[in-house]
C-alpha cells in the first residue's frame, strides 16, 4: 500500500520495523499535497523544509533504537488556530495575517517532542466560527468527496487534509462542533475530548469554557494515539485536568473486536427526527441496529433541555468571544491599517480601521451579539439566562447517563452541502451544529465515527458516540466498534469509496 494511504498505526509499524523511513513518509506527504491541494486548499501554510528536517532527526532516534513515541516520525497537520513557533498562525483572519507567533501551543510542543513532523497549517472558518471553511479569510477548503461541497467547518481543512491523504493524522479544536461535524461530512474520525482532557494553551481562544482541541484521523485508533501524544494535564491551563488519562488506545484495540456485549447505549430522543436528512437518519439507524447485533442493549433516553441548547450556545459564544477578540487591537497582533484621510490618528481610529478591514462579517456579527448579550442592562436577561440553561442541558446528560453507557445520534443533520448554499444564512449554518453543541455546553467527550453514505447522494454520514466526562475511553472502544462493524459490511473503509477523490487524482495526475 503506498505510503500516504497508510494510517498512523501502520506508518508507526513500518518505521518500528525498519521497511520506511520518516523522510520518505513525510516527503510522499509533501508530494500529495503538492499534487492535489490546489484543488483541496486544505492547507494555508506547508512548512516542507520543517517537515523534513524533523523526519530526518526522527530517523535518527529510529535508527539509534531510541523513538521519542509511538508515533515518532508520522506526520501530522496541524489547524491554523494552534500557535506554533516559528509558523505563521492566522487563524483564517486577516488580521493575523504575517503573524509568527514566538512560541507552541502545549499540544503542538508535545507533537514535537514526540517526533511528529509538522506538514503545515490547515485551514478554517475565521477565529473557528462556522461549519463550512467558508468564512475562511483566505478562500474555502473543498470537500474531497465533492469539490463543489463543503468540507464541515470550523476545521474543514484538517479533516479534508486527512480525507485526501495528504495527511494521516491532524489536530483540530471543538468548540461547538469543528472537530465532529467535519469528521461526518468527509468520511472520517474526530474527537472531542472531555473539557481540560487536552491543554488550551496557545489555541487563540474562542470561547475559553467550550473549546477543546482534539484528533482528527481516519481511524479510531489513530484517534487515540494521538490523543495520548496530547494529552493530559498542563500546569499553563489553569482548566487542565490533574489526573492521568484513561487507557485510550487499550479502550480502542479492545472495541476493535466488535463486540459490544453488555454496553448500553443510549438513543437521545431529541437528536434526530426533523430537521435531518432522510439518509442521515437511515444510517444511524442502522448503525444502532449493527451494535445490537454485536451484543449493546439499546435505551431510548430524553434530554428536554437540548432543545434549548443552540439558542443557549449562540448566547455563551458570542459573549466569550467579542471579549476575547478585545486583543486583536492593532498593536499587539498581525495587521495594523492606518485610517484614510486623518493625518494623524489616535490609537483608537487605527484600532477601528484595523478592526473594520481585519475582521470578517462573521466575526463582526458575533462580537455585536455578545457585547450586546453582555452589556449591564441585558446580563442577567441574556447570558445568567444561558449559564442556568447550561446548568440543565448538563443535567440532562448526568441523568441520561444512569441509563446508559454511551449516547449516540447523528453527528451532522445532514450530509455535506453546496459551497454557498447556507453562506448568506447564519441561522442555517448554525443548525449545522444542533447535535454537537450539548457535548460542548456540558463538557462532555465526543467522536463522530462513519456510518456509510447516505443513499440519496452517496456521501458520508456519521455517528456521534457521547460519554460521561473523563470516560474518553468508553467513546474510544464503542468507536472502535462500530467502526468495525461499519467497515464489514462496506467491505473495507468508507473513504476507499471516494469516487471524487478518484476525479482529481485523474485530472492531477497524483496518485495515492
Ligand atoms: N460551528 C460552530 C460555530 O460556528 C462551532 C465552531 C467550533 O466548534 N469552533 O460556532
Amino acid at each position: 500500500m503506498s505510503l500516504t494511504r497508510r494510517t498512523a498505526a501502520e506508518l508507526a509499524e513500518s518505521l518500528a520495523a525498519g521497511d520506511t523511513t520518516s523522510v520518505e513518509v513525510t516527503r510522499a506527504h509533501l508530494d500529495r499535497i503538492a499534487e492535489i491541494d490546489g484543488d483541496v486548499h486544505a492547507f494555508l501554510h506547508v512548512d516542507g523544509d520543517g517537515a523534513l528536517a524533523a523526519a530526518a532527526a526522527a530517523d535518527e532516534r529510529r535508527a539509534a533504537g531510541q523513538p521519542a513515541s509511538a508515533l515518532d516520525g508520522v506526520p501530522i497537520a496541524v489547524k491554523d488556530v494552534m500557535a506554533t513557533r516559528g509558523l505563521p498562525t492566522t487563524c483564517g483572519s486577516r488580521i493575523l495575517e504575517g503573524w509568527v507567533p514566538p512560541y507552541d501551543a502545549t499540544v503542538v510542543a508535545r507533537v514535537r517532542a514526540a517526533g511528529l513532523p509538522i506538514l503545515g497549517k490547515t485551514n478554517m472558518d475565521e477565529f473557528a466560527m462556522g461549519s463550512s471553511t467558508e468564512h475562511s479569510a483566505y478562500g474555502p477548503t473543498r470537500n474531497p468527496w465533492d469539490l463543489e461541497r463543503i468540507p464541515g467547518g470550523s476545521g474543514g481543512g484538517s479533516s479534508a487534509a486527512v480525507a485526501a491523504f495528504e495527511a494521516p493524522i491532524a489536530l483540530g479544536t471543538d468548540t461547538g462542533g469543528s472537530i465532529r461535524q467535519p469528521g461526518a461530512v468527509t468520511g472520517t474520525v474526530g474527537m472531542k475530548p472531555t473539557y481540560g482532557g487536552v491543554s488550551r494553551y496557545g489555541l487563540v481562544a474562542l470561547a475559553n469554557s467550550l473549546d477543546q482541541a482534539g484528533p482528527v484521523t481516519r481511524t479510531v485508533l489513530d484517534a487515540a494515539l494521538l490523543h495520548e501524544v496530547v494529552g493530559g494535564h498542563d500546569p499553563l491551563d489553569s482548566t487542565s485536568i490533574d489526573q492521568p488519562l484513561p487507557d485510550l488506545v487499550g479502550a480502542a484495540r479492545k472495541g476493535a473486536s466488535g463486540d459490544l456485549t453488555g454496553v448500553r447505549i443510549g438513543v437521545v430522543t431529541e437528536l434526530g427526527g426533523e430537521g435531518y436528512q432522510h439518509g442521515v437518519l437511515t444510517r444511524f439507524q442502522e448503525s444502532v441496529d449493527l451494535m445490537v447485533e454485536a451484543g449493546a442493549e439499546v435505551v431510548e433516553v430524553s434530554c428536554p433541555h437540548f432543545v434549548h441548547a443552540l439558542a443557549t450556545y449562540y448566547l455563551v459564544l458570542p459573549a466569550e468571544a467579542s471579549s476575547n477578540l478585545a486583543r486583536f487591537d492593532a498593536m499587539r497582533y498581525g495587521l495594523r491599517v492606518m485610517p484614510e484621510g486623518i493625518e494623524a490618528p489616535s490609537a483608537e481610529e487605527v484600532m477601528r480601521a484595523t478592526r473594520d478591514a481585519g475582521f470578517g462579517e462573521e466575526v463582526k456579527r458575533r462580537i455585536i451579539l455578545g457585547t450586546y448579550a453582555l452589556s449591564s442592562g441585558y446580563y442577567d436577561a441574556y447570558y445568567g439566562q444561558a449559564q442556568k440553561v447550561r446548568t440543565l442541558v448538563s443535567r440532562d446528560f448526568e441523568a441520561a447517563f444512569e441509563h446508559a453507557d454511551v449516547l449516540v445520534s447523528p453527528t451532522a443533520p445532514t450530509t455535506a452541502f453546496r459551497l454557498g448554499e447556507k453562506l448568506d444564512d447564519p441561522l442555517a449554518m448554525y443548525l449545522n451544529d444542533l447535535a454537537t453543541i450539548p457535548a460542548n455546553l456540558s463538557g462532555v467527550p465526543g467522536i463522530s465515527v462513519p456510518s456509510g453514505l447516505a443513499e440519496e447522494d452517496d456521501l458520508p454520514t456519521g455517528v456521534q458516540i457521547l460519554a460521561p466526562a473523563l470516560a474518553d475511553d468508553r467513546v474510544y472502544r464503542v468507536g472502535a466498534a462500530l467502526e468495525k462493524l461499519w467497515t464489514d459490511r462496506w467491505g473495507g473503509p468508507l473513504l476507499d469509496r471516494n469516487h471524487g477523490l478518484d476525479a482529481v487524482e485523474g485530472r492531477t495526475g497524483a496518485t495515492a
